[in-house]
């Protein structure tokens, strides 16, 4: 590593990326290459001789970007946003420069201590309980996604259950959520050997918004038991993936207690919110939970990845994620006056993701923080007046965060209630280039999805695709009806 070198290409780098930002409209959206488009247009094996970094731009110009969808247009407004911002790109650059790993507290002590730190200032912003803080029983961890803290969740509480009923039992275990719940609650199932029959996905419909009803998971839970069966984790979702429904945290938190049951609360997305007081009731019962998970990489300006986690019994985890081998032993491990990250996630080797997170806090504070989010929300709302004030359209689900669940009314005696229509309206939209939207179905009918977040988006961009979006609808409309 040549010091001047690095300095030298990495003006370069920042000079093409600052310049990809200022021209990040005029690509497609979605991208629209076809499946195996970069195999004809890159050699069949690496080169023997080194090549020259402009010979590299070249090819990201001509050959790489062709294939990106551009996650931070303006007029993405697909899936759940995946943030980024100046604070968080220094604090990826600052943590690539050193690029330690720090597993344990010795293999680089700032980077355990940082996060240990900056997750506690994070769970302060969201006033979540005392017992979440790293000063007594629990604590925050980063990990990759979502779906890696659910995981590590489900095997603490199940391991927990296991030490006191047998491990024979495993096949009695029985998990609960909402039929709403992200998928990744399925494999983390998977992975830690639940028996499938043992998932109880519990149904859900639009009279409550698709938010799981306390009495229909009591009645699963009692039902379970007197078969003999043991019911041990539920999981509540503040913010699903396809329609932002909340579960009833409260309801769920006095249900999962009764039985003895680990509440996990997944708050990938819409978490970010609970840092602004008129949002923070969603969250209300988190007293009652045993860990909690909110995607910073999401919602809140810190690029992918940065998924914390916080556990109220760090003791948990750790029995059920630790290792001790001989070439990791050290004296501030042995002697317990440290966290040793290694033990509270799947992988051994992590990254300084803290400064991400912590350059954020900082480059940012909390009141631009919450007003960032307020503003993606008032986009939304003005979205949603867009719909609303068109007949052609309905708004499926009432709106709660940035997300606008909508369709386009079928005309009558449509074949199958608007789901070819409106799929192909979703087709229209994207290829067009303009914009990137996504879709679920919620109880038969093909929805469209709406989600505001992408960092850049300005009230012009949300006119903009609606307008895109009234006119593709228009034509679609006229061809049915001719
Ligand atoms: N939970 C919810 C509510 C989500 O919306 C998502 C993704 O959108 C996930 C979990 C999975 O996220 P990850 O990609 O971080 O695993």
């Amino acid at each position: 590593m040549d010091a001047e070198q690095l300095r030298e290409h990495a003006h370069k780098m920042v000079d093409f990326i600052a310049d990809y930002y200022k021209t990040i409209e005029t690509f497609p959206v979605l991208s629209q290459v076809q499946p195996g488009y970069l195999q004809d247009l890159l050699p069949d094996s690496a080169p023997n001789q080194p090549e020259s970094l402009e010979a590299i731009f070249d090819d990201v110009c001509s050959k790489i970007i062709p294939g990106v969808t551009h996650w931070q247009s303006p007029n993405y407004f697909a899936y759940y946003p995946s943030n980024s911002s100046i604070a968080g790109f220094l604090g990826e650059m600052l943590s690539a420069g050193f690029n330690i790993v720090g597993f344990s507290w010795i293999s680089s002590p700032a980077a355990t201590e940082l996060e240990v730190i900056v997750l506690d200032w994070l769970a302060k912003l969201l006033k979540l309980p005392e017992q979440f803080l790293s000063s007594g029983q629990g604590g925050g961890v980063i990990q990759g996604t979502a779906s890696e803290a659910v995981l590590v969740a489900l095997l603490a509480a199940r391991d927990r259950v296991l030490r006191t009923i047998g491990k024979s039992s495993i096949g009695k275990l029985v998990v609960y959520a909402s039929d709403q719940t992200h998928a990744a609650l399925q494999k983390a199932c998977q992975i830690a050997g639940i028996h499938t029959e043992n998932y109880r996905l519990l149904k859900t419909d639009c009279s409550t918004n698709f938010a799981l009803c306390p009495d229909v998971v009591s009645k699963a839970i009692s039902d379970d038991i007197s078969v003999g069966l043991i019911p041990f984790f539920l999981c509540a979702t503040i913010g699903t993936t396809s329609s932002t429904a909340v579960d009833p945290l409260s309801a769920l938190g006095k249900i999962a207690k009764e039985n003895d049951m680990w509440l996990h609360v997944d708050a990938a997305y819409a978490g970010s919110a609970c840092i602004c007081p008129e949002y923070r009731h969603y969250i209300d019962g988190v007293e009652d939970a045993d860990s909690f998970n909110m995607n910073a990489h999401k919602w809140f300006l810190t690029n992918f990845d940065c998924s914390t986690l916080w556990v109220k019994d760090q003791s948990a985890l750790v029995q059920s994620l630790s290792t001790n081998p001989e070439y990791l032993k050290n004296k501030a491990s042995q002697t317990n006056t440290v966290v040793d990250y290694k033990d509270w996630q799947i992988p051994l080797g992590r990254r300084f993701r803290s400064l991400k997170l912590w350059m954020v806090l900082r480059l940012y504070g909390s009141e631009n923080l919450q007003s960032y989010i307020r503003n993606h929300i008032k986009l939304a709302e003005q979205f949603e007046e867009l719909v609303v004030a068109d007949r052609r359209f309905e708004v499926v689900v009432p709106r709660k965060f940035s997300l606008v669940c909508f369709r386009l009314l079928p005309p009558p005696n449509d074949q199958d209630n608007g789901y070819k229509l409106n799929c192909d309206l979703l087709e229209a939209v994207n290829s067009s280039g303009k914009l990137f939207m996504s879709h679920t179905v919620l109880s038969g009918k093909f929805i469209l999805r709406f989600v505001v977040g992408a960092p850049l988006t300005e009230e012009r961009h949300v006119k903009e695709a609606w307008n895109v979006l009234q006119d593709k609808a228009a034509a679609l409309l006229e061809d049915e009806v001719g």
